[in-house]
């Protein structure tokens, strides 16, 4: 028994230390990924109730390492932004999606593009004044663009996180509040926001069956964001039922895999309309 706790225990150190060298090589790793050419951009299409259109997209980063193969954000993304290359990533993002808006405005019915900014590149002195800068770069109109922050962040410091979100909101961006409901904000604080849109989290939509207690919760976030004059999107929509059911709620767009995963930009265009040409 003894000889067996041994071994546990130094299982468990062997683990330990694995996830840390692996968190540490991934940071290394991170710091000259752009420069090696490795993130790129994946975009979700969003589809309107009203008429199944596609005229907006979320856009995700993804991380393909030469050796390691893809990483996935879930992994990444933490690590960027405890060792604060999430600033320079994040701009580089910015960068690289208001390029790619313009060129599409040119030729696609393209309304905006939904983007995941982090709290720790919202709380950066800098963060509107690089906006601004990349904005004006591209060309890229900010209407164009949608910020998508979840709302738990918003809950830590509310006070100057509202005045960031009303910089914002006066600068003409478009703003989302992503995987709304599970970080329990007060409604208060949400009131306070000069929000465009609710995006109910996927949790809730997986296990949306008609009667279940998630359906009544659709139900109330899709009514609070008709009452707030504020577009509902429901993301991780992946079966016809769920469609259904957020359809007759009232709800404004989806998004999912019922209708398609993330996919490359080449992909992305071929479901827009494209611009009458003169
Ligand atoms: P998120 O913003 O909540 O993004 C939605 C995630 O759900 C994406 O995962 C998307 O691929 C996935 N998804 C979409 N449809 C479905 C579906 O029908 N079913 C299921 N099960 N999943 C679906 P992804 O791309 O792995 O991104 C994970 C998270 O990483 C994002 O969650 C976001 O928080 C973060 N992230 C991604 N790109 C960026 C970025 O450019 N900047 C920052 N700061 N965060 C990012
Ligand atoms: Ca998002
Ligand atoms: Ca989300
Ligand atoms: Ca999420």
């Amino acid at each position: 028994a003894k000889s067996q706790g041994k071994q546990r225990y130094s299982l468990f150190n062997n683990e330990l230390l694995n996830n840390n060298l692996r968190r540490y090589k991934l940071e290394n790793h991170l710091k000259r990924a752009i420069e090696k050419n490795e993130l790129h951009l994946v975009y979700q299409p969003k589809v309107a109730f009203a008429d199944s259109k596609v005229d907006c997209a979320e856009v995700l980063l993804r991380w393909q390492h030469t050796k390691l193969g893809a990483i996935s954000p879930v992994e990444f993304i933490p690590i960027a932004e405890q060792s604060h290359l999430i600033v320079d990533i994040g701009n580089w993002v910015l960068e690289s999606v208001c390029k790619q808006i313009v060129e599409w405005k040119q030729h696609y019915q393209l309304d905006r593009v939904s983007v995941n900014v982090s709290p720790q590149q919202l709380a950066h002195m800098d963060f509107i004044s690089s906006l601004e800068h990349i904005l004006r770069r591209t060309g890229c109109q900010p209407a164009w663009l949608e910020i998508e922050q979840t709302e738990g962040w918003m809950m830590e410091n509310p006070d100057d996180n509202i005045a960031v979100f009303k910089r914002l909101k006066a600068l003409g961006v478009r703003l989302s509040l992503d995987d709304f409901g599970v970080a329990y904000s007060s409604l208060s604080q949400i009131a306070r926001l000069p929000l465009d849109v609710l995006k109910i989290d996927k949790s809730f939509v997986e296990y949306c069956e008609v009667g279940s207690r998630e359906h009544m919760i659709v139900r109330t976030v899709i009514q609070l964001g008709r009452n707030l004059k504020l577009q509902t999107v429901a993301e991780g929509v992946e079966t016809e039922a769920q469609r259904q059911i957020l359809d007759a709620e009232g709800c404004d767009m989806y998004q999912g895999y019922l209708f398609s995963k993330p996919v490359d930009g080449k992909t992305f265009v071929t479901m827009l309309e494209k611009k009458p040409q003169a």
